[in-house]
């Protein structure tokens, strides 16, 4: 059981549901942007379409970023129904509240998340 009171789970929740609806909003919104590049040949310059590539190539990394977080974002959600929010889910201590307010989404510890980052960038 993770040591957060009533009135800190009901924070984190309304925090998270205010998350889901924009990053839901935001991921609907780009999925058109997201299509792959179609252009007249004719009217359309080449460093215009040089330009709407890289643009797309950019929508989709944002996307990509944003569906990432969405699925932490329901992952905590549920956390919180199981009792289990707030706690690592690799070392199962408990989280900082204050990096659990900054990141309500977030499931690991900051120690266990720089040694993920660690591990994450080596070869
Ligand atoms: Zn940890």
């Amino acid at each position: 059981m993770s040591e957060l009171t009533a009135t800190q789970i009901q924070e984190q929740t309304d925090a998270l549901r205010r998350l889901e609806i924009e990053l839901d909003t935001v991921l609907r919104q780009s999925k058109e942007a997201a299509q792959p590049v179609v252009l007249d040949q004719q009217s359309v310059g080449r460093l215009s379409r040089i330009d709407a590539i890289q643009q797309q190539k950019m929508v989709e990394a944002n996307r990509r970023r944003q569906n990432l977080r969405l699925k932490k974002v329901r992952a905590a959600l549920s956390a919180i129904d199981a009792g289990e929010y707030g706690l690592c889910l690799r070392c199962e201590e408990v989280i900082g509240w204050r990096r659990l307010q900054a990141q309500p989404e977030c499931t690991v510890c900051l120690e266990c998340q720089s040694h993920l980052e660690i591990r994450r960038s080596q070869p």
